[in-house]
């Protein structure tokens, strides 16, 4: 194919996306890729942009990892595809093994994979309703879980996620997210979900309790200690299996491997994992208890591409990056860096109502004269958009669509990180009322 410059511009490209994809497909820039490395993009037009979104949280270990694409080139010379179900492969095999070993809990524990985080948590709730022979679901307002009919369900917020796209599923309810800041206390959370089982299901119809140690697209809120504590014990009384979705926090974001290992002696039955594992690849994971995981009877779970013997190479080198490399170590360093940069321009900005994180998964949320009650929807946008024209990669989150949330790499250097909160911080000085 000829390469007329001129037909590959952004502008050219997004004409011909826009003809050629339905409206559904959202884009957070206007903007195509040509390159990237580590925690830096070079658009089609050789511009460079500093990635503060990291593919919405996949790219943990960075763009391009070495020893993730070692990985995958030298799995590419052995075989592309089997399929699992029908040839096995040892790479699947030994992640799922260092998977059960890295998820909390001193009991035995299996591990299956998938391809997205939507079939991951799909799966999970498939599980949960084999072993306790029950139907119905709780999740939480804020919630995403994903796109697909059940994670739809499962999410907690109508536009754009569910709107038009009705029926749901059924038996499928929503408590309250704890979020002091927007008047929502632990307490109130609890009682959310002791009032579904007054108003709307019985305990013993419910299979699962499934949520975010912190919600993602919701915001970025941290699950306090005392609620997945009040939760573990809801599900233990009524015989209700515990589905911590990690899709977005785990694989090191929030500074331990698994953010729910942050929760003390609460440990959840089941947890689903996919974005970062796969270093870029496409990969998702279901961990959890054996005598859970092992409820749904031969053939009832899988999938074509579940556990594509390239995502298990990349995945395995994922994981030998985080011990090689200390990643761990510098989920936290980059949290507290970044932390201190957004409290510095925090300082100068009372827009900015809060900064809030784990590890480094880390957000501000912005007000209308710092008032709570006044979500800043338009001046986010205003400065995600404004920073991608400054070079920087920002995504925005939350259910008042007020938040700046970043998910930078891990592996990103201190002087990629600086380089980018300047970039923000001069945005701040420039588009928001002091
Ligand atoms: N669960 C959580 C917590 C997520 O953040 C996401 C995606 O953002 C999903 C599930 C869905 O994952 P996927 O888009 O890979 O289907």
């Amino acid at each position: 194919m000829h390469r007329d410059p001129h037909l590959h511009t952004n502008a050219a490209l997004m004409a011909r996306r826009r003809a050629a994809l339905p409206a559904g497909m959202g884009q957070a820039h206007e903007i195509f890729v040509q390159r990237a490395e580590n925690a830096e993009v070079w658009d089609v037009e050789g511009r460079r942009y500093i990635d503060f979104a990291g593919g919405i949280a996949v790219l943990n270990t960075g763009h391009r990892h070495p020893a993730v694409v070692a990985a995958v080139q030298a799995q590419l010379e052995r075989f592309t595809h089997t399929c699992f179900q029908v040839l096995a492969y040892e790479p699947y095999v030994e992640l799922c093994e260092r998977l059960n070993a890295l998820a909390p809990g001193e009991f035995a524990k299996k591990s299956f994979l998938l391809t997205s985080g939507a079939e991951a948590v799909e799966n999970a709730v498939k599980i949960a309703r084999a072993y306790t022979r029950r139907s119905a679901v709780i999740a939480f307002g804020g919630a995403f879980h994903g796109r697909t009919l059940l994670g739809m369900a499962l999410t907690g917020k109508v536009v754009p996620y569910k709107q038009g796209f009705g029926p749901m599923p059924a038996e499928i309810f929503h408590g309250k997210f704890p979020c002091p800041l927007h008047g929502v206390s632990v307490e109130d959370a609890v009682a959310s979900v002791e009032a579904l089982f007054k108003y709307d299901v019985e305990p013993s119809r419910v299979a699962a309790i499934i949520l975010e140690p912190v919600q993602g697209e919701g915001g970025f809120y941290v699950a306090p200690p005392a609620f997945v504590r009040a939760l573990r014990d809801i599900c233990d009384r009524h015989g209700i299996v515990l589905i911590a979705d990690e899709v977005q926090t785990g694989a090191g974001r929030t500074g331990t491997f698994l953010a729910c290992e942050q929760w003390g002696d609460v440990v959840p039955d089941l947890i689903t994992m996919a974005k970062s594992l796969g270093g870029g690849m496409p990969l998702s994971a279901v961990i959890g208890r054996a005598e859970i995981m092992d409820a749904p009877g031969p053939g009832g779970l899988g999938g074509t591409y579940a556990g594509n013997p390239l995502a298990c190479a990349a995945a395995l080198a994922v994981l030998d990056a985080f011990e090689r490399e200390q990643l761990l170590e510098r989920s936290r360093a980059v949290g507290e860096r970044l932390v201190a940069g957004l409290r510095a321009i925090a300082a100068r900005h009372p827009t900015i109502g809060e900064v809030r994180g784990l590890g480094a998964m880390v957000a501000v949320e912005l007000f209308e004269g710092g008032d709570v009650q006044r979500p800043a929807a338009a001046l986010t946008q205003q400065i995600v958009k404004a920073a991608a024209q400054a070079g920087l990669i920002l995504l925005s989150c939350g259910t008042h669509a007020n938040v700046i949330r970043i998910l930078v790499p891990l592996t990103a250097s201190d002087a990629v990180l600086d380089e980018g909160l300047t970039i923000l911080g001069g945005l701040f000085d420039r588009l928001a009322q002091a």
